[in-house]
Order: C-alpha cells, then structure tokens, then sequence
C-alpha cells in the first residue's frame, strides 16, 4: 500500500475513529459545506423533525464519513452505517430500512454502487418513508407495504453526476468537498498531533501539509510516519528538518509525490522528452500495469498539473521538467 493513497488501510481505521472531529465546529475547512450544513441542521432542530436527506460528494479521504457522524451527533441521533456494495439485494436494504428507529441517520457509503432494484427501493424509501416487501415469487408474489419511521439518509459518492438523476433528486441538500488548502491540512494536523500527543513546531506541520495532496487522511498517515521518524532518529520533537527528513525517508517528496508518480514523470520526461506517448508505451517503460499508472498515479499528476491526457497521448507540463529539476532539450 502506498503512503499517499487517499484510500483506509487498517491502520488508518483503528487511528482515523480516534481523530475524528465530533461536531461541525471542529471539522477543518469546507467553510460554505459546514455553513449549508449548519442552517439545514439547526432549522430541521427547531422544527421538532428530522433533517432533510444530504449527498456528499467528494474523493476518498476529504471527510465524508466524519461529516456523517457529525450530522448524527448534531441531531441527537443514532447513525447506521453501510455501503452500496454492502447492499446485494432489495431484500437487504429493506432490512436495515426497517429496522431504524425515528429520525435516525442511515450512512450509505459509495452509494453509486448500489444494485438496480435497491436503488428502486430507495426512491419510495427518501420520498413516502414507505417500501413495499415482496413475498414469494412469480405469479403468487404479493408487495406488502411496510410504513418507515422518518429518517435521514446521508449518500456519499465521489462524484455526483455518477448517481441516476432520479436518486439525485431526493436528497434535499448536496454538499461537495473539495481538496483542503494546505493551511487547512495544517489546521488538522495540529489537532491531530495534540490528540496523539506528538509535539509538532507550525513549520513542521507545513512541511507535512504540503506533501498530503489536499487529503486530511494522507496528512494525518504522513504525520504517523514522521512521528515514528521524531522518535527513533530525533528526539520527539517534530521540526520542519524532521518532517522533511523523515518523509524523504518514505519516499513522500516536497510536492506529495511517491516513487511510483516519480518514475512515471521520470519516464515520460527521460524517455519520451515529455511526450506524446501513449499510455501502455509509458506503463511498459516504468514497468507497471497500465491500469496501475492510469488509475494510481495520473489522476494525482493531472491534478498537480504535471502531466496532461491528450487524444495523442499523455504529455508532460512545464512544471513537470521543474519538478524533477530537469531541463527541457
Ligand atoms: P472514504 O470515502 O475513503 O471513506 P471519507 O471522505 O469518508 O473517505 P473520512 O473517513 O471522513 O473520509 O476522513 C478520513 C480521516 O481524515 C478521518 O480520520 C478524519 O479524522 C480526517 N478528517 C477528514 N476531514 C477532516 C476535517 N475537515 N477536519 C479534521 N479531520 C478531518
């Protein structure tokens, strides 16, 4: 696994329970999100009722889940949480439907990955809080309808356009996360140093932040790392040197990118003199799956502008040659 994927691994899981902030104000950043989210929250609050269905949509890592949570804890209200994925049949989503209680919050991770007659049930589920159980098969089949306590549903998605229009429509509210500023990233990082007890100096934290590729997950598995550096090779103390030397160390440079996003660079840049090249040409040269640089590494290297995917071929930008301190021939 990768330092800088913005995906959970294990021990993100175990950590990621204990950073999490518990209620809106303590969520870092996405000002305009929290400020929409603050108004539904507090206006569903005074009206005795449960909050208004919400879609987040934002890549892995940006604070879904945590905001989910909040919402719950903001309501007063228990949450329940699941996935697309997780939901094979209708018969499964109707059994968690009919087991929550009122006004409780149903988390539906990855939510554009849900099968087709869940997703038809879900319709009437947002909109009537009813669902109509099918009993039996064929001819003697039977829809019993089955009443639903209010409740609110929380849909997470990394992209809103993935999700049917029909679905899109009943969420009352959408938030969208974006990448967070870099002093945003340090914001979390503080809190997150001072919830682990790890003495960290604002330079240090900067230097962290700028290599986390917008992602408060990767800021706080980096900050792990360099905790680990701080206290075999330093004395606990996390300066800028020590973050720095530390990330060298994994391999995480001054821009985010790892080995694998430096090698792609380095070989389009190298052995292609920046492109055109096509994509399987380039995986072949740093020795990878083509799936592997096109869905590890390109997204990353788009973003930060380095690397462009033209109809010819991918290309790399003038920050590119920068980055890796070479000069264009
Ligand atoms: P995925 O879709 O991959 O599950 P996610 O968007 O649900 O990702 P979270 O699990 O909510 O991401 O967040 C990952 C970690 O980042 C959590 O440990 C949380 O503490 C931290 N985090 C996320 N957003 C913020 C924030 N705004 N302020 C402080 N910490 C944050």
């Amino acid at each position: 696994t990768r330092l800088v994927d913005s995906g959970a691994d294990s021990e993100d899981t175990a950590v990621e329970a204990a950073l999490r902030p518990r209620a809106l104000d303590e969520f870092v950043g996405q000002e305009r999100v929290r400020e929409q989210l603050t108004l539904v929250l507090s206006a569903a609050r005074q009206r005795g009722a449960s909050a208004d269905h919400v879609l987040l949509s934002g890549g892995p890592g940006l604070g879904k889940t945590t905001l989910s949570m909040i919402i719950a804890a903001e309501m007063g209200a228990p949450i329940r949480i699941t996935s697309g994925p997780a939901i094979q049949h209708a018969g499964d989503l109707a059994a968690i439907l009919s087991s929550l209680t009122e006004g409780e919050v149903l988390f539906l991770d990855e939510i554009h990955r849900m099968s087709r007659p869940a997703e038809e049930m879900l319709y009437m589920a947002m909109e009537d809080f009813r669902v109509d159980v099918v009993v039996g098969k064929g001819p003697g089949a039977t829809a019993i309808p089955l009443e639903l306590p209010p409740f609110t549903l929380v849909g997470a998605t990394t992209r809103a356009g993935l999700l049917p229009p029909p679905l899109r429509d009943r969420f009352g509210f959408t938030g969208h996360l974006d990448f967070y500023e870099p002093a945003e990233l340090e914001r979390v990082l503080h809190r997150s140093a001072g919830l682990l007890g790890v003495e960290i100096e604002p330079a240090g934290a900067a230097e962290i932040a700028g290599r986390s590729r917008g992602t408060p997950r990767i800021a706080n598995r980096l900050l792990r790392r360099v905790r680990d550096f701080a206290q075999v090779r330093a004395d606990g103390f996390v300066t800028r040197e020590v973050a720095a030397r530390a990330l060298e160390v994994f391999e995480v440079d001054a821009g985010g990118l790892d080995r694998l996003d430096r090698a792609v660079l380095h070989a389009l840049l190298k052995l292609f003199d920046g492109g055109p090249v096509g994509l399987s040409t380039l995986a072949v040269a740093v020795g990878e799956e083509r799936e592997t640089v096109e869905e590890v590494a390109e997204p990353f290297l788009v973003r930060a502008g380095l690397l462009a995917r033209t109809p010819r071929g991918r290309v790399a930008t003038p920050a590119a040659w920068a980055h890796l301190g070479l000069n264009r021939r």
